[in-house]
């Protein structure tokens, strides 16, 4: 079989970390007998030095014709780089925005894994961290806060900001049915977060959910409000198994459950829509301060290749290969600068890309 796999590199660390995943899926390729061809796609910073904006018609046409897009991360130091000083709406993450919205990724799924090897990074005190934990976040992605109307105005002399959160019942639905067949693979539990003692939003996102489950006899559900959510999971992360969330919410939640891992740069995610198609790419962002340096984790990268073969390719096996790659290097004690500890072996991006796809 051969199928189009887009590559965006993106910007920072995204070349060297991309580009490590590739050699992975070679290897995997080559093992499992099937093709992979790449199609260069633009998007971010690289799209604005190259084409003026951070996403080109080009770019959108182009990857709807991928089977699946794997992506490094955009974005620079808003303090120091260009892309900032351009109005917001051209600026690399608003091409993000755009790409996920225009290929309709509505669904985000965000693993949040301790690894036993790399459990003394995890910043949990030892009783909390029990016997790990293997949480998966499923984010609404394309509605919410982040894409309602937003306008800033002066009003009798006083700036005043507008941002609007608005859901309808269906998009509510889709996601909730994404939480609730991912729950059925693992644990068998969703725990939708929300503010309904506040929000509108939540309280039509409660009713749906509860509708959905209804679906799902074997799934328990619970609500959680949002605040009780993020200090439950620095508590007792180990009661989580499927997290369902609205936009922001899951935006801030998945950037918390990655930090208890202690190990952002192993952390993958999957942006899903109602086809096989995905979009891959690492929980972290393009972490300027360690470009070009060699530093880079490619793990999180490698493992969202992985995520790309299961979910949008079918190649179960050969994802199963790429994961057991990895936990073998790190048994075997090779950990990149942001995850090394005393007695490891320290090893380079390029080095721990060698590793893991030699052990494929
Ligand atoms: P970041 O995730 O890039 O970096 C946070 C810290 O983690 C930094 O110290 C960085 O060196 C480290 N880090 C991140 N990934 C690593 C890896 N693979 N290996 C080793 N260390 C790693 O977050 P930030 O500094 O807040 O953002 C930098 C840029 O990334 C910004 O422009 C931001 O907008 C962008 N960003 C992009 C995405 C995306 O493309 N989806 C997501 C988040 C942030």
């Amino acid at each position: 079989m051969k199928y189009t796999v887009g590559l965006i590199y993106g910007d920072g660390i995204g070349p060297e970390i991309v580009r490590e995943a590739k050699k992975v899926l070679d290897a995997a390729a080559s093992k499992y007998g099937f093709e992979l061809d790449y199609e260069r796609l633009l998007l971010g910073g690289e799209s604005i030095d190259a084409c003026g904006l951070p996403l080109t018609d080009e770019t959108i046409a182009k990857a709807k014709k991928c089977d699946a897009v794997l992506m490094g991360s955009i974005g620079g130091d808003a303090k120091v780089s260009p892309w900032y000083k351009l109005e917001p709406s051209k600026r690399p993450e608003a091409g993000l925005l755009k790409i996920r919205k225009e290929l309709n990724l509505f669904a985000n799924l965000r693993p949040a894994y301790l690894y036993n090897e790399l459990k003394d990074a995890c910043p949990l005190k030892e009783e909390i961290k029990g016997n790990g934990f293997n949480i998966i976040i499923v984010r609404e992605l394309t509605g919410g806060l982040y894409f309602g109307e937003r306008h800033t105005d002066v009003i009798d002399g006083v700036r005043t900001a507008v941002d609007t959160l608005k859901y309808d019942e269906n998009e509510i639905r889709r996601i909730a049915i994404k939480a609730f067949d991912t729950a059925m693979k693992r644990n068998k539990k969703v725990t939708s977060v929300d503010k309904a003692n506040v929000l509108d939003s939540s309280r039509l996102w409660r009713e749906v959910v509860n509708e959905v489950s209804k679906d799902y006899p074997d799934v328990t559900v619970e609500h959680m409000l949002v605040d009780n959510c993020a200090m439950q999971l620095v508590m007792n992360p180990g009661q989580f198994d499927v997290i369902l969330t609205e936009n922001m919410f899951g935006d801030i939640l998945s950037d918390e459950a990655s930090m208890i891992t202690g190990s952002i740069g192993m952390l993958s995610s999957a942006s899903l829509n109602d086809t096989k198609f995905g979009l891959y790419e690492p929980s972290h962002g393009s972490a300027p301060d360690i470009a070009g340096k060699e530093l880079a984790n490619p793990i999180a990268t490698i493992l969202s290749a992985a995520m790309m073969l299961r979910y949008s390719l079918d190649l179960d096996n050969a994802a199963d290969a790429v994961e057991a790659a990895v936990q073998q290097v790190l048994k075997e004690g090779y950990r990149t600068t942001d995850i090394y500890s005393e007695g490891m072996h320290k090893v380079t991006t390029t080095q721990m890309g060698d590793l893991i796809a030699e052990r494929i």
